[in-house]
Order: structure tokens, then sequence, then C-alpha cells
């Protein structure tokens, strides 16, 4: 480190906003520090929302110094911010290299829920979804996922307001694939549920998967987070049409490994979210829900039925509001628990991946990234 400083090369800093616990406190270390400089800086960053080493004032001087030379705290920009007029705010988000991704706040009585991306596109390529026809650029860094959740807090001034909760829960349900990009959604998801981050409960942090399914298999020897799966079918044979990542973990396998998942969990009473979106004509029929029914039988789940939103040329329509009802029935008087999404922010195109706009067909990186990520799973990597 004193290298670095001596040095009169540019040296590229350090983002300490994406680190965890551990992570920032070895970095102290390593500066000859104390380990206690971590708690004090996480403060700073994640309760305090401050970016200036110099206004960290129990930091030393010279710390502050040395810090501002090798270390920078830095949430990605806001390209623009969008507000509908039912009171959900979206966030074209900019990230290092050009690309955009998409974070939504979603009000809901004394709930707001944010909507985090964790890549910027996505490889799986599920043919309903807006995300995946833009192909995949990149993984996020931890960085700037976390910092979707600070940019939040910081569009309502809430860092200093201190009461009131601005995000009361968080869903990796924004653009990308949560598990593809592994280590960096874990540490911020960890980051979102820890006291000296933002201090949400595990139950209210939710990673949602297509269903990559030996990632998910490593997940609880590192998360507390809760599950949502995202299953759009009854039977293998219209997921693989629909989810194409099927085709390699197949229903049977994804909902044991989501079952061993929540097992895995100290608190017992957890169950997986199955989400369900719906399409006219394609996932709606009864004798459909009838069949989901039985698939789910004994799975300890709640169901979250999803209206398609429609976008240009997805090939697929939302169906009427009777279709969903008859759907949701048949679910209900066999036992489940079924919540429908209420369709929220239509005006400023608030499902996620939608207001990024450009479709660039990416297959071939896409292909090539997919390989890349499930061979070091596979590996251990
Ligand atoms: N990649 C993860 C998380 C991001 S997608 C996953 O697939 O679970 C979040 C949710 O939005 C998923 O359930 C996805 O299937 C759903 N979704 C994607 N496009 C949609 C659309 N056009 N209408 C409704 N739901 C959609
Ligand atoms: Fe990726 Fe999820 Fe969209 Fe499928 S639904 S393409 S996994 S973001």
């Amino acid at each position: 480190m004193s290298e670095l400083i001596a040095s009169s090369e540019p040296v590229e800093r350090v983002n300490l906003l994406g680190m965890s616990r551990t992570q920032l406190e070895d970095f102290f270390l390593e500066m000859g520090e104390k380990r206690f400089r971590a708690q004090q800086l996480m403060k700073w960053m994640h309760h305090h929302g401050e970016c200036d080493f110099s206004a960290m004032s129990n930091l030393g001087k010279s710390l502050r110094e040395r810090l501002s030379v090798i270390a920078e705290v830095r949430p990605p920009e806001v390209e623009s911010q969008h507000d509908s007029s039912d009171g959900t705010r979206k966030w074209l988000v900019h990230v290092d290299g050009g690309g955009l991704v998409e974070t939504v706040l979603i009000p809901d009585g004394n709930r707001a829920t944010l909507c985090v991306s964790s890549q910027v596109g996505c490889s799986l390529d599920c043919s309903f979804c807006s995300t995946g026809k833009q192909g995949f650029q990149r993984d996020l860094s931890a960085a700037e996922i976390i910092g979707q959740v600070w940019l939040a807090i910081k569009s309502y001034d809430a860092f200093q307001s201190g009461n009131g909760r601005v995000v009361t829960n968080v869903v990796m349900m924004g653009m990308g694939e949560p598990l593809l990009n592994f280590d960096n959604v874990v540490t911020a998801m960890n980051l979102m549920m820890d006291d000296l981050g933002y201090g949400i409960s595990k139950r209210r942090v939710t990673l949602s998967t297509s269903g990559v399914v030996p990632a998910l298999d490593k997940l609880a020897e590192v998360s507390e987070a809760s599950l949502a799966v995202s299953l759009h079918a009854p039977n293998d044979e219209l997921r693989n049409q629909l989810v194409p990542v099927n085709k390699r973990y197949p229903i049977a396998q994804l909902l044991d490994s989501a079952k061993r998942y929540i097992d895995a969990q100290k608190d017992k009473k957890r169950v997986v979210t199955i989400e369900y979106t719906l399409m006219a004509g394609i996932n709606d029929q009864q004798d459909q829900a009838r069949e989901l029914a039985v698939l789910l039988a004994d799975f300890p789940c709640k169901i979250n039925l999803i209206p398609f939103n429609p976008f240009p040329n997805s090939g697929y329509e939302r169906p009427s509001g009777n279709a969903v009802s008859r759907f949701w029935q048949v679910l209900v008087d066999a036992g489940f628990v079924v919540t429908v999404r209420t369709t929220r922010g239509d005006d400023i195109d608030a499902a996620c991946g939608q207001l990024v706009g450009e479709v660039v067909d990416r297959t071939r990186r896409s292909a090539r990234h997919r390989q890349n990520a499930e061979a070091a799973l596979e590996s251990g990597a």
C-alpha cells in the first residue's frame, strides 16, 4: 500500500462501496489500520450516504488523505429518473463501460420494494423477457448492485432524515440472472441484510432465479436471503420453450434444489415464492393451473401470478382479468396461497428491461458467457 501512495503513477482507486464487512476489514488491516475502521466506514457509506472521505470526521486526517489516494466510494450514476403517477419511481442507471440498467422502487402502503438489476442484459434468453432479448453485456460489480439501493435512498434524500425507511424490501428481479453473477450478488445481498449495511430483514431480501441449479445448490452456504423461482409452466415441454435453461436443468431438479435451499435455512417457516408470468393462450388455461397444482402439491411455496407485461414485438399478450381470475381460483381451491401482481408504473414502462429499449442481438456473446459461467460453476470456481 505505501508503495502505491509513494508512486507518482496514476493509480486506479478501489471502490469500497461494494466490499463486504470482511473484505473491508482485510483492506484496512493491509493498510496497517485497525479492523474497526471497517465498521466506521460502512456506517459512513451505508447509513449516512457519504462518499467524500474528507467528511468522515472520525477517521483521522492522515487516514482520510491516504484513503483518498488509493480508494473511492462511488455509486453508479443516474442517467434519468422517471416518476409514475402511482408513486413508482424508476431510475435508468449508467454503469461503467456505457451500459444501462434499471432500478425500480414500488411503494405499497407502508412497504416499498426495490427491484434491483444484477447484470447488463441477460444470457438466458427467456422467450417473453425484454432483458433476454437485449442479450448479455456484462455482470454488475457488487458496488453497482448495492449502489442501486444507495441511489434509491439518496434520491429521496433519506440518508439524512434517519427514520422512515425508503426501501423496506429488495427483490433481485431487475435485469439479469442473479445466480450467473453469483459472488457479486451474494456480497451485495449480504450488505443489504447487514446491520452496518442496510439492515433489511432476510425475509425481505429475495433472490429470483430462472433455475441455474448448480449455483442454487451453493447458495445456502453463503446466503440467508429469501428465494423466488421463475417457473412459468407446469411441465418441461412448455417450460423448455419459455425458459431455455430448463433444457439443462428441468423442473424436477430445480424444485429439488429450491427445497434443499429452504431446508438448509435456520428459519424453518420459510417457503419458496413461485413466480408464474401469465401469457394469453400460452400458459393461462385452467387445465394448466390444475397441472401446476399437482406439480406443487407437496412443495412448500406461495404462488405469485404476474400478468405478462407487453413490449414491442414480444409476440405475447397479457391475459384478460377474467382469465387471470380463473387461473387464480383453481390454485386457491387447491389450497395454495396465491397473489396476483398488480400492474404498477405502466406509464413509465416500469417492468424491468423495458426502458433500456434498444434491442440488440448479442446471441453469440450470450452463449459464450453462459458456457463460461456454467463451466466455472461446475469446476467449483
Ligand atoms: N433472471 C431472474 C430475475 C429477473 S426477471 C428470473 O428470471 O427470475 C424477474 C421476473 O420477471 C421473472 O419472474 C421473469 O420471468 C419476469 N418477467 C420477465 N419478463 C416479463 C414480462 N414481460 N412480463 C412479466 N414478467 C416478466
Ligand atoms: Fe434472464 Fe430472468 Fe429475463 Fe429469463 S426472465 S431472460 S433469466 S432476466
